[in-house]
């Protein structure tokens, strides 16, 4: 019998925001367990800094730049979309043509239902809290603060996109496994871990790094409003505060992962079961002056955590430089499949023989009119060329950066004018 499949995506999960990696605060209880058991990617890189850009270059195993889905929606362009219909391999599509019952429960995109049997978006009902009518945002975002706050109570908005908590996703799921014929493939998004963590209260922190004090050291006026929004949204009024309602967010989606984890166990699907958790992308909470926003491509917003839990490989720890690109050639290697064609590659080998994979990885910036960089064990260079970031307005960086990543690992230093 081939093993089920369960991929996990936490959105905006960094590595050091986990104590699996590094962190000083335990916010992964269950996800270290788990990662006892499996092995964990320590230098995995998204393809992409957006979560759209991000996943499709997971089912489609190639870049962006290969598949030709590029820009986070609403940027996308018409082409993009045309030339990704034309995109040969599609994971969940060719898992569905084995045999397996697909599954998807997460928000809904619009191409993310290719290749899947079952897919939620009526059962599980949003409760975010979202403000979803773009022109109310725009003007609401001009007034004073505390007209926007006033503004906000009283337009009742739905949540856009629809927001599922990840306790109802995996009660959803555990219902589902009971149900369907094996083997399965499950794939779950969270966005607990997405501003404003919504299923998460501020605690009273008197926090230094107050909304005006950063907003005094931004000099877009775009970004300044887009920082207040988040905060506002967040019902945070300084930096800590949001940051402890991330790792609050993230203790929230370890324990669910964990119940999923403990039913799996139960009933005797966990050995035959292949089991991911990974995020799309990373985020910013004032590295390189960026707030609540992925765009850029410095490690903070492309550096993602993967943990693969493969039945009857023990666990291991692998440092060498990894994409998510990856992903599908080493599920399909590991089910015996024929090699596919893709930018990916199948990380068997270096699981199980120590064989270097690859030395460089490539990251498009889904929020930049153009902005892609290369990155390699420790070097960086970023390329672009564009005026500002889509989602929030600012720069975030120059037209050309390098790095040297063993000697500045924060990225601080731009080398690429150096004589
Ligand atoms: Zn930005």
């Amino acid at each position: 019998m081939k093993p089920n499949i369960v991929m996990v995506i936490v959105d905006g999960l960094r590595p050091k925001d986990l104590s699996l990696y590094g962190y000083s605060y335990e916010t992964d209880k269950n996800i270290k367990k788990i990662a006892s058991e499996s092995i964990v990617f320590r230098k995995n890189f998204s393809a992409a800094n957006a979560s759209d850009v991000s996943l499709t270059a997971v089912f489609s195993g190639q870049y962006p730049k290969t598949n030709g889905f590029i820009h986070q929606t609403p940027n996308t362009g018409k082409e993009e979309i045309e030339k990704l219909s034309r995109n040969k391999f599609w994971l969940p599509l060719h898992l569905q043509n084995m045999g397996y019952n697909t599954i998807s429960l997460t928000p809904q995109y619009m191409w993310f239902k290719k290749g899947f049997d079952y897919y939620i978006n009526k059962e599980i009902r949003g409760s975010g809290k979202y403000l979803n009518i773009p022109l109310i945002k725009s003007v609401l975002l001009k007034l004073p603060n505390w007209v926007y706050k006033l503004g906000k109570k009283i337009v009742k908005v739905r949540a856009s996109p629809p927001f599922f908590f990840s306790r109802d996703i995996i009660d959803s799921a555990i219902l589902k496994i009971d149900k369907i014929e094996k083997p399965f493939f499950l794939f779950m998004h969270f966005v607990d871990t997405h501003c404003p963590y919504a299923g998460v209260k501020p605690k009273k922190i008197n926090g230094k790094n107050t909304i005006q004090k950063i907003l005094l050291g931004i000099e877009y006026s775009q970004q300044k409003e887009y920082i207040k929004k988040r905060f506002y949204d967040s019902s945070t009024n300084n930096l800590e505060q949001i940051k402890q309602k991330l790792d609050d967010s993230i203790i929230y989606t370890d324990k669910q992962i964990g119940r999923l984890y403990n039913f799996l166990k139960k009933r005797r699907l966990w050995k035959n079961t292949i089991f991911l958790i990974l995020s799309d992308h990373g985020d910013n909470f004032g590295e390189h002056k960026i707030y609540f926003c992925r765009g850029g491509l410095y490690d903070s917003s492309i550096h993602t955590p993967l943990i693969m839990y493969l039945p009857g490989i023990k666990h291991k720890i692998i440092s060498e430089i990894t994409s998510s690109v990856d992903i599908a050639p080493t599920i399909l290697e590991f089910l015996k499949e024929e090699e596919i064609k893709v930018d990916g590659k199948s990380l068997l080998p270096l699981i199980k023989k120590g064989e270097k994979i690859r030395n460089k990885v490539v990251v498009v910036d889904g929020f930049f009119k153009n902005r892609t960089a290369v990155r390699t064990e420790t070097k960086k260079i970023i390329i672009s060329d564009g005026e500002k970031c889509y989602l929030c307005g600012a720069q975030h960086g120059m037209g050309r950066e390098e790095y040297d990543l063993e000697k500045d690992p924060e990225e601080l230093r731009n080398l690429y004018f150096k004589e």
